[in-house]
């Protein structure tokens, strides 16, 4: 019987060892969510990281380890600190991470990050062939096992494998500056189904296709020797009612029910009932455009004084990637603007910028996305931006105003947000002064056709339609030509 087995750099369980106890935590992300009903069908396996790396897992505990992920139905990939360092450090955020975000200049390249990184997906792949059969699905996820869908191809021909990206993939003058661009893409070209975030994506990947390994490519079909490679647009929704009915169980709660940040929230709304709350919510990185954005902040107050004590930005940024230079440079650039800025236009009332650095617990994210008047992302390029759609989602009673970088890929489907480039600062102040004017009936009409479509086209739904057609590839019987 054929079966599907997900592969992914890391599990959708996080392990830990405490004084020697094992502990194993499901992760709370939207790639766990939608890949639940995937993962349970049909005797389903998913093989990725546990998080633990060979140095910290005693000898001793590894059945119990293999045993705890058996009865979750995956499987695990062992990396020592020293893969880690080249194939995910390296090669996949600070090679791979920048270049597809189009930061040429970020990127490294480091033959000794390729190394690891071709080492460690064959690993991935080894992982495969050690428990598929021809007849099973294979779905690689994301830029981390770009290498694995060849490698399994050369060893199970009659596999189905699908791959999905979720960052950008970059224009072809962008792509084709790295010096492994080929055997990239053959690492790709494993695969019998290619998906997307985004059309321009899929366009930019079959033009590298086209020019660097100058195949013939016909619509979204690429023809190699002995079959064809469909490749597609898929964009990943989020768990709309995980998020819609959280925020409305949040609106719910009263007394010491009440989250601390809540409490805070309402305390302030009282206080100053006329000061528009704008969240900012992402991982701290260079690809989101928070420095940028504190400047266009500091440009809006300046140029409209008037707003001064009216409006407040919270800016929440999660640590991400700490022992990267890139990502430590751009934490003291944050802390330092953010510090003048507040030193330079506070009042006595008044901060104009709250600043967490941390992430926070699901309850608290839904009292920042339902408190707040305004939601301000502004990425400088972002595969998708899931944060922009869940905001929408918790509007509950359909009030608040979404400015949206138009270079994150959840742009393409929320026409009603108000989209920015973000390099604009012109553009975004005169969006911020809408934003915090916008009448609430055209808020609401706005809003109502964006959760419409965020409840139609959510993440269960993004699985089903690749799911459907990897398993179209696998009965076509025109793949083999
Ligand atoms: N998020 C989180 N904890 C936080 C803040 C955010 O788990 O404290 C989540 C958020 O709900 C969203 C994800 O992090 O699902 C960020 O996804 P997005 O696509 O916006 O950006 P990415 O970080 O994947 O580049």
């Amino acid at each position: 019987m054929s079966r599907t087995i997900i592969i992914s750099n890391r599990l959708p369980v996080q392990l830990k060892i405490n004084n020697g106890n094992l502990s194993a935590e499901p992760s709370v992300g939207g790639l766990a969510t939608g890949l639940k009903s995937v993962h349970r069908e049909g005797n389903g396996l998913w093989i990725g990281w546990t998080g633990l790396t060979e140095e910290d897992t005693p000898k001793a505990m590894e059945g119990e380890i293999d045993q705890a992920l058996a009865e979750l139905n995956c499987a695990k990939v062992v990396l020592n600190a020293e893969e880690i360092d080249g194939f995910y450090f390296g090669f996949s955020n600070r090679t791979v991470w920048p270049l597809f975000h189009y930061f040429l200049e970020y990127s490294e390249f480091e033959l000794d990050f390729w190394e690891a990184y071709k080492r460690v997906n064959q690993k991935f792949a080894d992982a495969i062939l050690e428990v598929a059969t021809d007849d099973d699905i294979i779905w690689v996820h994301d830029y981390q096992l770009m290498l694995v869908p060849q490698m399994v191809k050369e060893k199970r021909p009659n596999a189905t494998i699908g791959f999905f990206l979720h960052i950008p993939f970059p224009s072809f003058e962008i792509f084709r500056t790295m010096p492994w661009r080929e055997e990239v893409l053959d690492g790709l070209l494993g695969a019998d189904l290619l998906g997307f975030h985004t059309y321009d994506y899929e366009r930019h990947f079959l033009s590298s296709v086209r020019r660097l390994k100058g195949l013939e490519v016909s619509f979204n079909e690429i023809y190699l020797e002995n079959r064809v490679i469909k490749v597609d647009s898929f964009p990943m929704g989020i768990d709309y009612k995980k998020f819609h009915n959280a925020a409305k169980d949040s609106a719910t709660l009263s007394g010491k029910d009440r989250t601390d940040l809540q409490i805070k929230l309402d305390e302030h709304k009282k206080a100053a009932p006329n000061t528009k709350l704008i969240i900012s919510i992402d991982r701290l990185d260079y690809s989101k455009g928070i420095a940028a954005r504190i400047k266009a902040f500091e440009y809006f107050l300046i140029k409209n004084p008037e707003y001064k004590e009216k409006v407040r930005l919270i800016i929440l940024a999660v640590p991400s990637r700490s022992n990267v230079p890139q990502y430590q440079l751009l934490k003291k650039e944050i802390d330092e603007l953010i510090g003048r800025i507040n030193g330079e236009l506070s009042t006595v009332n008044w901060t104009p910028i709250w600043y967490f650095y941390r992430s926070l617990p699901f309850e608290n994210l839904i009292d920042l996305y339902t408190k707040c008047d305004i939601a301000w992302l502004t990425p400088l390029r972002d595969g998708m931006n899931l944060v922009a759609k869940e905001f929408v989602a918790c509007r509950t009673d359909q009030s608040g105003v979404l400015i949206l970088s138009e270079m994150a890929g959840s742009a393409y489907e929320m026409n009603e947000a108000l989209l920015i480039n973000p390099n604009n600062f012109e553009e975004q102040a005169a969006a911020l002064k809408e934003a915090i004017n916008m009448p609430l009936e055209e808020q609401k009409n706005r809003n109502k056709l964006l959760q419409q479509r965020l409840e139609r086209y959510n993440v269960e739904f993004w699985a089903n339609e690749f799911m459907t057609a990897l398993k179209d590839q696998q009965n076509d019987e025109n793949v083999y030509v």
